[in-house]
């Protein structure tokens, strides 16, 4: 466990256990540096407990790099639910996670992830002050985390393609759920053309219908030949084989943890594809939160989640000079920005 710990260098690790519930959970805590940590919760059945422990600790590293690069005064933490066997009550699981939260007096805040929902957060409202993005406070990331994806694709192309317009490109897009979706819309618009897929073939012969769309079966996505992969479904999903079969200059997506480990940033270096890191490129949906509980209106968030594109031409730029794959630079930038070099990015 410690070793895990050490890895990511995550600084608090907090297990909770509620009987009456079934809950079980872990919330782990990789800095509060900059401010209090905020990250989603998700909640899923993980293979055994070491894989829950490890994405809850990869995923509170990125929260807190994704802070930093966006230049947020937060922190970054992240929660797993094990999700009980079925029957479970679903309302009695998400107060009890909510407990667990308030337990933490503010060091903590949580917020929607794969696996939880609205409803869900309105339960954990009920036990615990430190939920953002509920019906209480009407905040919805998603929209905001496809228009900061959408800056980081116009950022990308205009850096390996040197071109300055979407229009008349091809993307390909992995997964039309909440981001993926209003994307695919923004990308349309744009006059670009798209291929789709999902999991949920209903979800994506909907969506190309409406757009005039492509699609094409979850696995063969990876093999289209076009301008931009754009990965907005799982994790690891850039690997040894994935990025041997990729035909994409470039990709830039909403899904946490693309990378399956830190050397696929630089196998996708070595096949000149552009990667534009993803706690940077999926910002746009903290940085609304984090704004919208501050009281900042509308257009200063647009804004600052525009600005993404700006951060990723430096972090491009920097990657370039150094000779280094983008992850490493973007990680480094982060760490700097955490250690409290704050002139950079
Ligand atoms: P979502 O659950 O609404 O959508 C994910 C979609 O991916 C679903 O339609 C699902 O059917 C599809 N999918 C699952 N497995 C697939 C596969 N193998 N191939 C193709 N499609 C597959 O989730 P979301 O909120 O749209 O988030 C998408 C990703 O972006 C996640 O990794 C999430 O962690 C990340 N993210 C989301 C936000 C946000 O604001 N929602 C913010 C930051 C990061």
């Amino acid at each position: 466990m410690f070793a895990n710990l050490e890895r990511t260098n995550v600084a608090e690790l907090h297990l909770h256990r509620d009987p009456h519930s079934g809950l079980r959970a872990l919330i782990a805590i990789h800095s509060t540096q900059l401010g209090p940590a905020v990250g989603g919760c998700r909640c899923l059945r993980y293979d055994d407990e070491d894989a829950a422990l490890q994405d809850v600790t990869r995923l509170a590293r990125g929260m807190s790099y994704k802070a930093a690069l966006a230049g947020l005064p937060l922190g970054g933490g992240k929660a797993v639910i094990l999700e009980p066997p079925d029957g479970y009550d679903r309302g009695a699981l998400y107060r009890a996670f909510g407990r667990a939260v308030e337990s933490l007096n503010g060091r903590y805040t949580t917020a929607v992830d794969a696996g939880t929902r609205l409803e869900d957060l309105d339960q954990v409202a009920r036990t615990t002050r430190h939920v953002w993005g509920y019906s209480g406070d009407g905040l919805d990331p998603s929209p905001l985390t496809a228009l900061g994806v959408f800056a980081a694709l116009d950022a990308s192309v205009r850096q390996r393609l040197g071109r300055d317009s979407l229009r008349g490109l091809h993307f390909a897009v992995q997964g039309v759920g909440h981001v993926g979706s209003r994307l695919a819309l923004l990308l349309t618009r744009a006059g670009a053309r798209l291929t789709l897929a999902d999991a949920d073939a209903k979800r994506a012969s909907e969506l190309a219908a409406r757009l005039g769309a492509r699609i094409v079966a979850p696995d063969a996505i990876y093999d289209v030949p076009c301008d931009g992969f754009v990965p907005c479904a799982l994790g690891a999903v850039l690997n040894r084989a994935t990025i041997a079969r990729l035909r994409a200059p470039l990709v830039a997506g909403s899904a946490n943890n693309q990378l399956a480990g830190d050397e696929d940033g630089e196998r996708l270096r070595r096949r000149d594809i552009l990667y534009a890191p993803d706690y940077v490129t999926n910002a746009g949906g903290l940085i609304a939160l984090a704004l919208g509980h501050s009281g900042a209106g509308r257009t200063r968030i647009r804004q600052q989640v525009l600005a993404i594109g700006t951060t990723l031409t430096r972090i491009f730029r920097e990657a370039e000079r150094a000779g280094w794959s983008t992850s490493a630079t973007a990680d480094d930038l982060a760490e700097q920005r955490l250690n409290g070099h704050r002139n950079v990015a």
